[in-house]
C-alpha cells in the first residue's frame, strides 16, 4: 500500500486497537486504559490534544498547532495501538459536500496522482440515505473525474480511501502501524530487576507491552560501582518509560551484602548467592508496592549464572512468578530489540554494574542447591540485618 508524504495537516487521528477489542464486557476498561496511556504519551508532545472514545472508536484530536511526526512517534510507543490513521473528520454530512471534501482530501494528501485506488465506505449510521456500495461508486467516479491520472484497482489498490459515516464522517487512507500489545495498566504490576546491561531493559519493555505496569530495582555497590553506572541505569529506565509510562526506580545499596557474601562464602558460588539475595530483596519491594511478579533479563546459557542449573538455584528463593521474557532468545535477537527501542546505545556504555566487580574466575555452572544452602548458613549472623538496612536506605528515583 502506498503512503505518500502527508502534505496536509490532519487535525485528528483514528486509533485502531487489536487485541483489546476481544475482551467482551471488560472492553471499556481496556479502552479507558488506552486513552489514559495516549494522554500520557501526548503530554510530552508540544501542543494540546483531546483523546476520546465513541462507539468502538478512539480519536485523538489536535486542538492547536502540532508537529505531525512527533505525534505519530509518540503514538507509536503506546501499547495497545494497532494502527494510527491520520484523518479528516467532518461534521457536515451532506452528500455533495462529502464528494467535494473527498476530492480535496486526495488532492492534498497525494500531490502525485499516478496511483490506483479503491473507495471503501462504511455506513455505521444506518439513517444515512446513501448505501455504502452506492457511495463507493459515486466517490470513485468523482475522484476519477477530478484526477484522470488515477485509476481504480479493486484488488490491489495503491491507495485505499476509507470513508466512515458515523455521528461524524471520517476520511482516511494512511494506516501507520502502532506497536501492538495491550495498554499498560490492564494487567497488574511487576518488579523489573534493571541492571545497566542490554537485556533487562528489553525484558521490561516486553512485559510492559503485555499491559503490565513496571516498577524497577537496581542494586549498586558504591564505591565499587560509580555514579555514572547508576546514572546509566536511570537513563535506561527513562527510555523504557517512554513505552511503559513512569517507572519508580528503587536503588538499593548492595555493597555491605556483597562484601559479606564475599567474605563468608566460596568465591565460585558468589554470583549465585548474590543473585538469590537480589531476588529476595526485589520481591520484598515488589510486595510492599503491590507488585505481583518479578522480571529479569535472563536467557538460558548466556553466562554461568544463567545455565539451567543456575537459574533453578536462583529461582528457588522466589515465591512470586518470575517473568523471563528473553529466556529463549539469542543475544543478537535481544540486541535487535534494544536497538529498536533505543536502549542499546546506553546499555553498551562501559561502566561496570555491580555483578562484574566480584565475579570469580571459575564460577560454578552447575550449582548444587544443597551446597548453596550450606554456604548460606555462614551468612546467618548478619545477613538479615543487612537486608533490612538495604531496604531502609533505598533511594527512589522517579523515571519519566
Ligand atoms: P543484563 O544485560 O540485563 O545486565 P546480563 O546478561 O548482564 O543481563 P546478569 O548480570 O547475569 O546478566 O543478570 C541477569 C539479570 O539479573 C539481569 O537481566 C537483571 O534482570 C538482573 N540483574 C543483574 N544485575 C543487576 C543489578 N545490579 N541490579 C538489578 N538487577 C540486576
Ligand atoms: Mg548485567
Amino acid at each position: 500500500m502506498r503512503e505518500d508524504k502527508e502534505y496536509m495537516v490532519y487535525q485528528s487521528f483514528l486509533i485502531k486497537y487489536a487485541e483489546i477489542g476481544t475482551k467482551g464486557k471488560n472492553r471499556y476498561l481496556f479502552e479507558d486504559a488506552l486513552i489514559r496511556q495516549i494522554k500520557n504519551a501526548l503530554k510530552k508532545v508540544e501542543g494540546s490534544f483531546y483523546a476520546s472514545k465513541e462507539s468502538g472508536r478512539i480519536y485523538v484530536q489536535a486542538q492547536s498547532e502540532y508537529d505531525y511526526d512527533e505525534v505519530v512517534e509518540a503514538l507509536q510507543r503506546v501499547f495497545g495501538i494497532a494502527w494510527i490513521c491520520p484523518m479528516l473528520q467532518i461534521e457536515e454530512k451532506d452528500y455533495d459536500n462529502l464528494k467535494k471534501v473527498v476530492v480535496d482530501y486526495i488532492d492534498q494528501v497525494y500531490p502525485d496522482k499516478h496511483f490506483t485506488f479503491k473507495v471503501d465506505c462504511r455506513r455505521a449510521d444506518k439513517n444515512y440515505p446513501i448505501h455504502s456500495e452506492q457511495m463507493n461508486r459515486d466517490l470513485g467516479e468523482v475522484i476519477l473525474n477530478a484526477f484522470p491520472e488515477t485509476s481504480v484497482n479493486v484488488h490491489k489498490p495503491d491507495v485505499m480511501v476509507r470513508v466512515e459515516i458515523r455521528k461524524v464522517v471520517n476520511i482516511y487512507s494512511l494506516m501507520i502501524p502502532g506497536p501492538g500489545g495491550m495498554p499498560v495498566g490492564t494487567n497488574g504490576k511487576a518488579m523489573l530487576l534493571l541492571s545497566g546491561g542490554i537485556d533487562s531493559p528489553v525484558a521490561g519493555y516486553m512485559i510492559a507491552k503485555r499491559g503490565v505496569k513496571i516498577d524497577a530495582v537496581y542494586f549498586h555497590a558504591p564505591p565499587y560501582t560509580s555514579d555514572r553506572a547508576k546514572q546509566k541505569v536511570i537513563d535506561l529506565a527513562k527510555q523504557v518509560a517512554k513505552y511503559s509510562g513512569p517507572i519508580p526506580l528503587h536503588i538499593i545499596n548492595f555493597t555491605e551484602i556483597q562484601l559479606y557474601i564475599y567474605e563468608q562464602c566460596p568465591h565460585e558460588e558468589l554470583t549465585i548467592i548474590m543473585r538469590r539475595y537480589m531476588m529476595k530483596i526485589a520481591e520484598r519491594i515488589a510486595r510492599e508496592n503491590e507488585g505481583l511478579a518479578l522480571i529479569t533479563g535472563e536467557s538460558i546459557g548466556q553466562v554461568a549464572s544463567q545455565t539451567v542449573h543456575s537459574l533453578a538455584a536462583t529461582n528457588e528463593v522466589c515465591t512470586m512468578p518470575v517473568f523471563r521474557p528473553l529466556i529463549g532468545f539469542d543475544k543478537q535477537e535481544i540486541i535487535d530489540i534494544s536497538e529498536k527501542i533505543g536502549t542499546f546505545e546506553t546499555s553498551i556504555l562501559p561502566y561496570e554494574d555491580c555483578c562484574t566487580i566480584f565475579v570469580a574466575k571459575h564460577p560454578v555452572i552447575k550449582p548444587n542447591i544443597n551446597i548453596i544452602h550450606k554456604s548460606e548458613l555462614n551468612l546467618n549472623e548478619k545477613i538479615e540485618g543487612m537486608v533490612e538496612t538495604a531496604l531502609e536506605t533505598a533511594e527512589l528515583v522517579w523515571c519519566d
